[in-house]
């Protein structure tokens, strides 16, 4: 993949593309890899960098997710838990198992558990991971060294699908161009071009360069995630919305708070969300919080409160307990929810996990809600619906059994970074010239996830890094300058808010 390249791919205003995907997440690659594999000729076009919103910054699981199956949403259970097993053959080495223990602190949990994730399994059918096992006290903390021993009856083993987000957004783009569409990335869409009434193309701006670039298409599909709404209001600034966004943070701790290879998961937090401590690039992943009525923003940063209630509730199942300070590194995202017409006041984590595909009256076809896991689904549900809109050749989806484009991330070995990440010299070459990384912070954030893992080892690193991609890319030193207090700039909300708990402060004090 080469920008300038895909560029030149769209300087003539009058070729007819048959569709113009905006919104290079999860659900807009997926849109644009299945085109392009069906043979529609396809563009995608992203106003940041591919997966820089929502798709970088999930919980990095491909699951069916067992919560579901309490709120009674067995098909969207059985759904994810199918496109699961298909991610786990078709994106080999960027997706993985991962065993999950759930602990028992009640007599009766273990059965109760047990009866659950025996279901999940059953759901799961043929494409299922490995079977749930019932652990005794002494197996559960031999498989979570750092788990809290008082009142632990035992605990559930069940299995789950782990991946890299941005690693697997840019392991579609590459499949997606290597099927013959054209991707790019800092290409944002101001406005619709209309015929007649209908959508027939996009207005958009090279955020780089300035240029403006019009295309027209048969089609153009909205796979904007948070931003649906903007994009819907292109189309018909009356328009209702329709997203309600959720926020949801992460912190990143040393691995030694999990001290073994299996997560932790806490089906029924405080406020009745599930609680994850996922072992993750040798650190370990803590989440998530659900955040509503927060803005819509490319960057959102963590609250005070959701570190603190998560260092809290970590610390209630943990022998050796984080604090504050422990933390490497701390990353917001924003849930895309779709807001059913009637659900006004719903609290969002009641709402739905499912996605929503609708046409307008011009035919501007927008896809949003859902989950990375089901991304594929989502993708082949849009493409039906675009080929009959457009008004194109009937062609099957053949994505259940595609391969994507390998990881080959740290695989060439060749001299680290730094001593604390696990990247090498040679996948920042990489980034640069095949994955169409072009700033310091496509970098460090998505091409490689330095700065998710540890914070202050990124920025330690950053004016090295920033040199060789200067020297790749054939820029000069105010590039340099330029791209490290943007990087820097942006890597303090990555650095965990300073509040400390009262109770914290004093034991740390004492
Ligand atoms: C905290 C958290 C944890 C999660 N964990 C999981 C998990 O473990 N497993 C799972 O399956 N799912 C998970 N999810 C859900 C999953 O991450 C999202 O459903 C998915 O990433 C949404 O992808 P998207 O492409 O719809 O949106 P986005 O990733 O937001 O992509 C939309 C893109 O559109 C671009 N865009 C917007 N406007 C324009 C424009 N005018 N022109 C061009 N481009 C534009 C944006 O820059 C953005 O890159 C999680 C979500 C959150 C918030």
């Amino acid at each position: 993949m080469n920008r300038s390249a895909s560029l030149d791919r769209l300087s003539d205003a009058s070729e007819e593309w048959d569709v113009i995907v905006v919104g290079g997440g999860a659900t807009g690659l997926g849109i644009a890899v299945d085109s392009a594999n069906r043979g529609y000729r396809t563009v995608l076009l992203e106003q940041a960098d591919f997966s820089e919103s929502t798709s970088s910054k999930s919980t990095k699981l491909i699951h069916g997710g067992v919560r579901y199956l309490r709120s009674g949403e067995v098909g969207l259970v059985r759904e994810s838990l199918r496109e699961r097993g298909r991610l786990l053959r078709n994106a080999r080495g960027i997706v993985e198992p991962l065993s999950f223990v759930v602990p028992a602190y009640r007599f009766y949990e273990p059965f109760f558990y047990g009866m659950g994730m025996t279901l999940y399994d059953l759901l799961a059918g043929d494409l299922g991971i490995q079977s749930t096992g019932h652990l005794s006290h002494r197996e559960t903390v031999k498989a979570v060294p750092n788990l809290k021993e008082t009142g632990l009856y035992g605990g559930t083993l069940y299995w789950d699908g782990q991946f890299d987000d941005s690693r697997l957004a840019i392991a579609m783009a590459r499949t997606a161009h290597l099927e013959g569409a054209v991707v790019v990335n800092r290409v944002k869409v101001h406005s619709l071009i209309k015929e007649s009434g209908k959508t027939r193309g996009v207005v958009a701006v090279d955020e780089q360069s300035g240029e403006e670039i019009r295309l027209k298409a048969r089609v153009v599909v909205n796979a904007t995630g948070v931003f649906t709404d903007s994009v819907r209001k292109m189309d018909d600034p009356q328009v209702r919305d329709m997203i309600a966004p959720s926020q949801g943070i992460h912190l990143v701790l040393d691995q030694k708070f999990l001290g073994g290879e299996s997560a932790i998961m806490i089906p029924n937090t405080d406020d009745g969300r599930v609680l994850f401590a996922i072992p993750w690039k040798n650190k370990m992943l803590l989440g998530t919080t659900d955040t509503g009525g927060v803005p819509v923003e490319l960057s959102p940063k963590p609250f005070e409160e959701e570190v603190d209630y998560l260092i809290e509730h970590a610390g209630r199942y943990l022998t050796e307990k984080p604090c504050h300070h422990d933390i490497r590194s701390t990353f917001a995202g924003l849930r895309p929810l779709v807001l059913p017409d009637e659900s006004a006041g719903k609290a969002t984590s009641k709402l739905s996990r499912s996605h929503s595909l609708t046409v307008s009256d011009s035919g501007l076809i927008t896809m949003a809600g859902g989950k990375w896991t089901t991304y594929r689904q989502m993708a082949e549900d849009t493409v039906d619906c675009f080929a009959e809109v457009g008004g194109l050749a009937t062609k099957p989806c053949s994505t259940h059994d595609l391969t994507l484009l390998g990881n080959e991330e740290g695989e060439s070995g060749g001299e680290q970074i730094h001593p604390s990440l696990p990247y090498t010299w040679h996948d920042i070459e990489r980034a640069v010239k095949s994955e169409m990384a072009t700033t310091l912070d496509d970098i460090l954030s998505r091409r490689t996830r330095s700065l998710l893992l540890d914070v202050e080892a990124a920025r330690e690193v950053a004016p090295k890094v920033a040199r060789r991609v200067c020297d790749l890319l054939g820029e000069d030193d105010h590039w340099i300058d330029r791209q490290l207090n943007a990087f820097l700039k942006n890597s303090e909300s990555y650095s965990a808010p300073t509040s400390q708990s009262a109770s914290e402060a004093e034991s740390e004090g004492s």
